[in-house]
């Protein structure tokens, strides 16, 4: 069976997702990796890991689904190198606004971002609440988890902990997803070796983080060392990657705002791969569940107008379109606040 959301037709998504379901977005980009990786990359890396874990995900039992990739995204980092294709910040998150919109159009309640690129994460971030305000989705955002900073070991470049970008773990990657696409024999080493040195001010997790553009470490634009990749290396980082984002799922299926009911089994137990019953804080009743064939019991297909529930609205549409103004990464966590569905039905 599909787990492509697409592949389905607009009376099968009404009447196969439940409020149980969950939706994955790969975020991807297409944008210069150095000489030696072709511009998708990151969308590559996103797709390829959100569809493997998907399916894995769903044959433990998940209603986890997989939307097409989303692969033009925040690149302005790499804006100054041909090929890169970028939106800007605004249009960006006007963009997961709409998406986000749209999803709440159908029975799913619980949107993940599978992003494959370091520049998306901060947005993403402001993304989850304005969603979550806005429509009331469960959100979450998750990095494909292939990035590893080669060690200088085991015939590992040194990348000081600075391999960013196009480096060793991402060449490793695209050489065991997609060989053809690269030219090893155009890799160079491009670490800033500088910025390993004990400080505050570093890329991620640092005290201190700064604005950077990818040319402001010379015109490679390489941050770290892809020159030892590997694709067995590459194998390796994608299951890891596969195999965390399988965990990260479970547990998103599982997860509830508030604390599940002193009854019997652990807390919150991840291993059911089941949401709680009740599950998504929508509170919009799963109509009966699926049976195991996927079908909805009863209910006519098309009932409920791909969840959209009457009289609903998004509340806050003033800011559709631009994504800037008040309350963008600043709303309240309140309940109260957010619309119980989408205002749109197409
Ligand atoms: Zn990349």
């Amino acid at each position: 069976m599909t787990r492509l959301l697409a592949e389905l037709s607009g009376p099968a998504v009404a009447s196969r997702l439940t409020a149980g379901s969950i939706v994955v977005l790969p975020t991807g980009a297409i944008e210069h990796h150095g000489p030696h990786l072709p511009l998708v990359t990151d969308a590559l890396i996103a797709e390829e890991v959100a569809t493997a874990a998907v399916a894995s995900a769903a044959a433990t039992g998940l209603d986890v689904w997989q939307l097409p990739t989303l692969v033009y995204t925040k690149s302005d980092e790499h804006h100054w190198a041909p090929g890169t294709m970028w939106l800007g910040t605004e249009a960006l998150l006007a963009t997961l606004v709409d998406l986000g919109r749209s999803i709440a159009a159908t029975p799913a309640r619980t949107l993940v971002f599978l992003n494959g690129h370091g520049g998306n994460t901060a947005l993403l971030q402001v993304a989850n609440r304005e969603l979550r305000r806005r429509f009331g989705l469960r959100t979450f955002s998750m990095a494909a988890g292939v990035q590893h900073a080669g060690r200088g070991v085991d015939g590992e470049p040194d990348e000081s902990g600075l391999g960013i970008h196009a480096g060793y773990s991402e060449t490793s990657v695209v050489l065991h997803l997609r060989p053809d696409l690269v030219d090893l024999s155009l890799a160079e080493r491009n670490v800033p070796e500088h910025l390993a040195a004990p400080g505050r001010i570093g890329f991620n997790g640092a005290p201190v983080s700064f604005g950077w553009l990818s040319d402001d470490f010379g015109p490679s634009g390489v941050i770290g060392d892809p020159t030892g990749s590997t694709a067995d290396a590459g194998r390796r980082f994608f299951d890891d990657g596969v195999a965390s984002a399988v965990e990260s799922l479970r547990e998103i299926a599982a997860f509830s705002f508030t604390a599940p009911a002193a009854t019997g089994s652990a807390s919150g137990s991840p291993a059911s791969g089941r949401p709680a019953s009740g599950g998504p804080a929508s509170g919009r009743p799963a109509s009966g569940g699926p049976a195991p064939d996927g079908r909805a019991s009863g209910g006519p297909a098309g009932a409920g107008a791909a969840g959209v529930e009457p009289g609903s609205a998004d509340v806050d549409e003033s800011l559709t379109g631009t994504g800037k103004g008040t309350g963008v990464g600043m709303g309240t966590d309140s309940d109260s606040e957010r619309a119980t569905a989408s205002e749109v039905r197409s």
